[in-house]
């Protein structure tokens, strides 16, 4: 009998991935959303397989709702990816940002736990619940010390985990998961800002690319290698926290070379620093030290930093190619 899944945050970067993924393995998914179902503005990241999912629209605030549909679907894995981020690294709309990122995740793991006691529940954790000024590596093990209310909720939402992990013997998990991209994130990231302008650049549809500080540092990997991190947490017979991360620092400066490379270009003919654009606090770099998902459950990236690049500019010269045709 097909396994039966609940995924918050499909209309995401990983969620949409994940929902891939587990429809490959003949899953039933299900999809928790915030928005109308018709918004297809919303559901670009899913349109492809939206035919094959069950959407639900949910209201974040409505517990007796939730616990409802959950008990009515009675999920055999739980993946609760949905999280406000934008405001929520700063302080700016902390009320919602904790109504989202812990209220959420407390009316749902109760939700599936009331639902079946055996399901298996995963968190999206974020290297944000760290210090900014890390030196060390982090590993599962290193303290907490956020500093943003997203931060803040991420790590109360963890220890909610734990507890319901070692109160009642639940199998939940958190990832903890570091900056991981793809064609599919949202283009106010600089990532995909770059890969997107330099196939406008090649395509001779932009001149120049703005940027602030290109010396910025990050442990970058590919969404496609970390939804299948989520995926394999939630197989093992009890729940654990795990740090989901590529263990390599790379710079901003080394993608824009790297993706103006693949294209044939170089990039010091069009990239414009631009003050304006640079951060007053950027954060320092967190590196992550994933030796425990790799030796524990054999996770492996598929993806380095070079196909990365590869995969993001390719992937939107063909959205571009395809418009201007
Ligand atoms: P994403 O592309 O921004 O997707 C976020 C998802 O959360 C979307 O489905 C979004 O729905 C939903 N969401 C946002 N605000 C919501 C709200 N107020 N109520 C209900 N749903 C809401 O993020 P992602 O990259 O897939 O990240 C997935 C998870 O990993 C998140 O929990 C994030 O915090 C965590 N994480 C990501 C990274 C990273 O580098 N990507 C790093 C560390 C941790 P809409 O489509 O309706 O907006």
């Amino acid at each position: 009998m097909s396994k039966i899944a609940i995924i918050t945050g499909i209309t995401g970067q990983d969620g949409s991935y994940l929902a891939e993924l587990l429809l490959k393995k003949k899953y039933i998914v299900h999809g928790f959303i915030r928005k109308k179902i018709n918004n297809k503005k919303n559901l670009w990241r899913i349109h492809k397989i939206i035919k094959k999912l069950k959407l639900h629209k949910v209201d974040i605030s409505n517990l007796n709702s939730i616990s409802k549909l959950i008990k009515k679907i009675k999920p055999n894995e739980f993946y609760h990816l949905a999280a406000q981020a934008y405001d929520g690294h700063s302080f700016n709309n902390e009320f919602y940002t904790f109504d989202v990122n812990l209220n959420f995740t407390h009316k749902i793991i109760s939700s599936v736990f009331k639902a079946n006691k055996k399901a298996k529940f995963f968190f999206a954790g974020s290297s944000e619940m760290y210090s900014k000024d890390m030196v060390k590596k982090i590993d599962e093990t290193t303290n907490f010390n956020p500093k943003s209310a997203y931060g803040i909720a991420k790590v109360a939402s963890h220890f909610l985990i734990k507890n319901y992990r070692e109160t009642f013997n639940f199998n939940a998990s958190t990832g903890i998961l570091f900056n991981h991209e793809s064609p599919r994130k949202d283009e106010n990231f600089v990532l995909r800002k770059i890969s997107k302008s330099v196939a406008k650049i090649k395509l001779g549809l932009q001149k120049n690319l703005l940027l602030g500080n290109i010396k910025s540092k990050r442990d970058w990997g590919h969404a496609k290698d970390y939804v299948h991190a989520m995926w394999l947490i939630n197989q093992q017979k009890k729940g654990s926290d795990y740090i989901i991360g590529s263990g390599q620092m790379n710079s901003v400066e080394t993608f824009v070379k790297k993706a103006f490379k693949h294209v044939k270009l170089d990039y010091k003919k069009y990239v414009i620093i631009d003050k304006k654009l640079i951060r007053k606090k950027d954060s320092k770099a967190r590196l992550a030290n994933p030796t425990k998902i790799q030796k524990k459950l054999g996770w492996r990236r598929k993806y380095n930093f070079n196909s990365l690049i590869v995969d993001m500019v390719e992937n939107d010269l063909e959205i571009l190619k395809k418009r201007k045709n």
